[in-house]
Formats: structure tokens, sequence, C-alpha cells
């Protein structure tokens, strides 16, 4: 009627909405919505963990990955998961170098923030999971010593993992001497190991990194495990006697050597243990004749043998001791808590002598054994010559 014009305007008529309810149009958004969701939700998965991106960055191909994922590629190659096209981004993926796609943020922040925030908490939990419920990772290659600097390349894929996660988290991990092993069944690492600090990192345009390292303590492994590739260890930490009992280890060898030898004695007197009335600067240090001379010793009279024979070396210019070796190593220390470890870093010993210092637990035992590597050293060149 009111389309042919024939409605009076007086006329009596109500209006009512056309079509659903405004709680069933809400309904129909939502489900709108849902399926939206639904059909773009597949897209926003890495190709590579299968799982929301977190932290999408979009290479050059147009392929977009997790950051944590294309760094985990990037370990083993430089191609394109998807496209295997050369991916040209810098290895280590860093945010500062390689930025997020942050269109693609938005948009999984605004239509799936639950989902993000789940995937974000995994992560966090993944990498705080503390190696598998192990305490550190290993690092299975060569001696180090707690005090002293250890420099390594990192090539191998496993190991740039490792190392990213250590520069993520503690910057620590355990280095252990590599010792192969013929029974497929023993661990191809030395029992004790010295825990490491990165101080510093430098990346290579390839994804080779070079660190430098300081030792902070020594541990035994008690159990290990494996973890994407390398080993994970739990440990105990190796620490020396207390100062008292120390003193008491010395008091007690000292006089065990005097009265042995009060017992023997002939016409020929023994080593001179120096004398005690003159300060220890003003006397030269006593030289052991032989290796149970040592327990006669004072433990300062043992390194200020040592520091002597250190001393008598770089007049002659041995190649251990050159001006680089020190400049990376430092000066010679007189403290006998540094002393051995310093002395072993330098020394051209074999590696199975410097190990014997990783078990001790007191610093005169340790002073002993590089006091005995100098008895057998001049000893041998002695034959030498
Ligand atoms: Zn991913
Ligand atoms: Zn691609």
């Amino acid at each position: 009627m009111a389309e042919l014009g024939k409605l009076d305007y007086s006329a009596e008529v109500s209006y009512a909405p056309v079509g659903a309810p405004e709680e069933t149009v809400k309904q129909i958004d939502n489900a709108v919505l849902t399926r939206l969701k639904d059909s773009t939700r597949a897209e926003m998965d890495c190709q590579v963990c299968y799982a929301i991106f977190l932290d999408p960055i979009t290479t050059a191909c147009g392929h977009t990955f997790c950051r944590t994922c294309i760094q985990r590629v990037l370990d083993h190659s430089d191609l394109c998961p998807i496209c295997r096209r050369r991916l040209s981004i810098q290895p280590q993926a860093a945010s500062d170098r390689v930025p997020s796609n942050e269109r693609l943020v938005k948009i999984i922040n605004g239509l799936w923030a639950d989902q993000v925030a789940l995937r974000a908490h995994a992560y966090r939990i993944e990498q705080q999971a503390n190696y598998n419920g192990f305490d550190i990772p290993l690092f299975i290659c060569t001696l180090s010593f707690p005090h002293m600097p250890t420099f390594l390349h990192v090539f191998e894929p496993r190991y740039r993992l490792m190392i990213r996660r250590a520069m993520e988290g503690s910057r620590t991990f355990g280095m252990v001497l590599h010792t192969p092993s013929s029974n497929p069944g023993e661990p191809e690492f030395a029992e004790i190991g010295t825990l490491l600090r990165i101080i510093n990192i430098e990346y290579f345009a390839d994804g080779r990194s070079l660190l430098e390292t300081r030792g902070i303590s020594r541990f035994r492994v008690t159990r290990h495990g494996e973890q994407d590739g390398y080993v994970v260890a739990n440990i105990k930490r190796i620490d020396d006697i207390s100062l008292a009992e120390e003193e008491a280890v010395e008091a007690y060898e000292t006089a065990r050597y005097a009265a042995r030898n009060l017992a023997s004695r002939t016409d020929t007197a023994g080593p001179d243990p120096g004398d005690p009335e003159r300060p220890a600067s003003a006397r030269s240090p006593p030289a052991p004749i032989s290796l149970d001379d040592l327990d006669a010793m004072s433990t300062r009279d043992l390194v200020d043998f040592a520091v002597d024979f250190v001393t008598r070396m770089r007049t002659r210019s041995v190649s251990w001791l050159l001006p680089r070796i020190i400049a990376i190593y430092g000066e010679c220390p007189s403290d006998p808590v540094l002393f051995p470890w310093w002395f072993a870093s330098l020394l051209p010993v074999k590696e199975d002598e410097k190990y014997r210092l990783m078990s001790t637990t007191s610093v005169r035992r340790r002073m002993k054994i590089c006091c005995r590597w100098i008895i057998e050293w001049e000893a041998s060149r002695w034959l030498v010559s």
C-alpha cells in the first residue's frame, strides 16, 4: 500500500524490523569471523616448527619463519627450507639486523593473541628447561683451566645452536677434553671439565664464530644425556679444601719429611730448606734435587722455585713464553692459587699430564705437580744437551 501511495499518512501502522534479531546477526558475524580465522590460521603456521609464528621474519624469497626456526636452519644450510633459494640473512639472524615482519606480528597478535601467548610461553619453558633436566651443555673439545682464557672456533651446527642458547641464557657452558674411546658405550670425553663463561663472541659472515671464554670452576660429570645433537650433563662442582686444611697438609708433609730424614741421617746433609730467619724475598728459592724433596718444601718455596724457573726460561726466549703468549695469559702469577693454571696453559707437556691438575683439591698438590714437571723438564734438557 505504501509503495502504491495509498497508505494514508494518519493510518495506524506499526513497523517491525525485517530479518533476524540482533542476537542472530552477532552470531552470524562471529561465524564469518571464525571461518575467516580458520581459513587464514593455517597460513600463520611456520613451515619449520608447524606452530603459529613466533617473532616471524620474512626472507628475500618471500617465505616466513619463526626467528628461532630460521636460526636453526642457518646452522646447517643457507638455503630456504621451502624454495631452496639462497637465504641472504646474516647467520645469527639477530633482531637488530633482521627485523621482524611487523605487519604479520600485528595480525597474529590481533586474531590469535591467546595462541601467540601460549607459543611464547612454551618457548620460554623450552629455553628454561635446563637442558632437559641437566645442568649444563658440554663442549667436547679441549682442556680448559679455571681463571684462564680459552679461545674457540665454533663451526659445527650443533655447537652453533648450543652457543646461541648459552648466549640467550647464562653465557656459560662446560668444556671437557675429547677422549676418543674404542668402546661404543663409553663417553668420548673426560670426566672432569671446566665451566666457561663467554666473554666475547665474534660472528663470521658464514655463521662460524670465534669465542673468547674464561674458566670459572671445575666440575665432575655425574650423568649425561643428549639434546639436539650435543651432550648435556649433570655436574658436581670440585672445590679446594679450606685454607686451614691446606696449612695442615703442608705442616704434616714437611714434618714427615724432616722426621724421615732425621731417622736416616748420614754425613750427607739434606737439601737446604732455606734460612727461616731471613725474609723470603732475600733468599734464593731452594732447588729440589729429587721429587721426594718437594714434600720438604713449603708451598711458598714451591711457588718461588717454579716462578724462578719461568724467569730463567724467559731469559732464554723459549717459544712458550713469547710476549704474544704472555699477552694472552697474563704475566706469571706468584699466587699459588693461580700459578698452576697459568703454568699448565703455557708449558708444552702432554694433555694427560695437565689433566692431573683437574682432580686435585689442594693448591699445594697442584704446585707439587708443576714442580715435578719442572724437575723432569730440566732433567730431559740436561740429557739432551
Ligand atoms: Zn617456526
Ligand atoms: Zn624461500
